[in-house]
């Protein structure tokens, strides 16, 4: 307080210096509380001089630390902070034609930003950030179709269409991403019989680099749509989407402890021929990773016993992240949650609105901090056939490199239908690692190491690896993995030869 009083009755003496211009005036009281009277006793006009070579000082370094000081964008991990060049954020398609046309330099396209690897940024590109893009366009109850602006999330589509009975077909188990980040990642979820978001979209419009606006499709720009789904904005803005969606049925839960080495022929015998199952999917318990939790969602007729609709947007969630706490840091937390927090948290067999299973929020993970560790994704793709022999290396890996993994979540999707930057090309199980690392860079280095391990085991069982999270793999591991990798880079160099929409995804592997 008493510093804050010096430095106003300082300021306020410079002003009256400045104003007056005549030392007399100025009280001496002033300047006893300043301690300064021997400096007054300087020649006036060396004082005015020195004064005003500060203040030109304050302004330039001021102005020049305004026009350094970039935006950064990061994404959930708090790994990649980028500095960008500028960020605006589009409300019609107009805008976005025009950022294009004007922009001379990279362009960026930001969803959610809950990639984890730079793929929303590079370095002084202009981010179209797509979250205020997020309008409904058109709905039919009816044909059971939606179409939207791209920066939609997940949520609010669900909101829109749950008075009607309706759900969408296929998304990932948290609604908190916006539509244009899944399409551009080609997701896919729990759903058994369905593989990639990709074969539930019916159309997209884009905006390409050079502003034209286009519509994209099975038949019409085949390739563009082929290309931009799972392209992870290479290729213009998907600016909106038209999806088909299915009924939002009642479901019922079930689970069953495993063996890992039962899990594929129960999948095969219990699960991928069952007409009743919505969501399926199942958990490795670490350190040892010999028993799995199957846990299976199925259509029922029985009445709901959680009554809500959607998951309450007010819920809190100390509990889940303070879980997560103990499974990743407390010795003996992963013992804990396999044979005991588990053992409670499935307990019954509730039912509920499918809605409401795909409506989970990403802050149940949220840690308090995320500033000397956090919490990161990765996920590897193998054929159905080679489960077996995928998971002892995997497993493997992890022990080796003492990787602090939280969970393995095992899916199922069908083959992708055509997308030129397909992940399942048959039909795979999915191995989703939801792990901790640390943040400094000699942990980054480690995670870079066995992340490349986890990419050459899978690719030497013919699978694949996902790309929204960590750029860890190398140019010839992302050509193995994705052997129509050409293709796109190709079209690419096509339609975007100035090399305009970029990130560090294509920054990483786009020659
Ligand atoms: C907690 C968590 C759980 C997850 N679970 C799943 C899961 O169950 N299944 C799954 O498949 N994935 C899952 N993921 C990965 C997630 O689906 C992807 O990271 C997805 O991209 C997130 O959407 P977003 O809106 O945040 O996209 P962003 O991260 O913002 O963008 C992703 C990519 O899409 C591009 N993009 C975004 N919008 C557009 C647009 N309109 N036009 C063109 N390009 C665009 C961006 O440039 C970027 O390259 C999960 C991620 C997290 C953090």
């Amino acid at each position: 307080m008493t510093k804050n009083l010096y430095s106003l009755n300082t300021l306020l003496y410079f002003i009256r210096l400045l104003v007056c211009n005549n030392f007399s005036s100025i009280p001496s009281k002033t300047i006893d509380v300043l301690h300064i009277r021997e400096f007054m006793s300087l020649n006036k006009c060396t004082y005015r001089f020195l004064f005003l070579l500060a203040s030109l000082f304050l302004i330039s370094s001021r102005f020049s630390y305004a026009q350094n000081k970039s935006p950064v964008v990061n994404d959930i991990t708090q790994l990649n902070p980028i500095e960008i060049q500028g960020l605006i954020r589009p409300t019609n398609t107009q805008q976005i034609v025009l950022a294009i046309k004007s922009n001379k330099g990279p362009i960026s396209i930001g969803g959610g930003r809950y990639s984890m690897g730079g793929q929303t940024a590079t370095e002084q590109a202009l981010q179209i950030d797509m979250r205020g893009f997020d309008s409904v366009m058109h709905f039919s109850a009816v044909k059971k179709e939606i179409t939207v602006q791209t920066g939609i999330t997940w949520r609010k589509v669900q909101e829109f269409i749950d008075g009607s009975d309706l759900s969408v077909k296929i998304m990932q188990t948290y609604a908190n991403f916006t539509v244009g980040g899944s399409l551009s990642v080609n997701v896919h979820g729990r759903y058994i019989g369905y593989g990639p978001i990709i074969s539930s979209v019916k159309e997209i419009k884009m905006v390409l680099a050079n502003g034209e606006i286009i519509t994209a499709n099975r038949e019409v720009n085949s390739d563009i749509f082929y290309g931009a789904i799972g392209g992870y904005g290479g290729l213009g803005v998907i600016t909106e989407a038209t999806l088909s969606l299915t009924d939002n049925c009642k479901v019922k839960r079930t689970d069953r402890i495993l063996n890992l080495n039962e899990y594929q022929s129960f999948f095969n015998s219990t699960i991928a021929n069952d007409s009743l199952a919505v969501f399926h999917n199942a958990d490795i318990y670490p350190k040892r990773y010999n028993k799995v939790r199957a846990v299976t969602y199925s259509r029922t007729l029985d009445d709901v016993t959680v009554p809500y609709r959607l998951k309450p947007l007010d819920t809190r969630y100390g509990v889940h992240q303070a879980v997560y706490k103990i499974i990743s840091e407390y010795p003996g937390g992963k013992w804990l949650r396999q044979h005991l927090l588990d053992p409670l948290l499935f307990k019954g067999n509730p039912v509920e609105w499918r809605n409401y299973e795909a409506s989970y929020d990403v802050s149940e993970l949220e840690p308090k901090s995320r500033k000397r560790s956090t919490y990161v994704l990765q996920e590897y793709f193998v054929p159905e056939n080679n489960f077996d022999s995928f998971y002892p290396l995997l497993t493997s890996i992890l022990n080796r490199n003492k990787v602090n993994v939280m969970n393995i979540s095992i899916r199922n999707a069908k083959k992708d239908p055509g997308s030129i930057l397909a992940w399942a090309n048959t039909d795979v199980f999915a191995f989703v690692i939801y792990y901790k690392q640390g943040t400094k860079q000699k942990d980054k280095e480690e995670v870079a190491k066995w992340t490349r391990q986890l990419v050459e085991a899978s690719i030497s069982c013919k699978g694949s690896y996902y790309l929204p999270y960590q750029i860890w793999a190398t140019s010839q591991q992302f050509t193995a993995a994705y052997p129509n990798a050409l293709t796109y880079l190709t079209l690419k160099k096509c339609i975007d030869p100035d090399y305009k929409f970029r990130n560090k995804l294509w920054d990483a592997y786009y020659k």
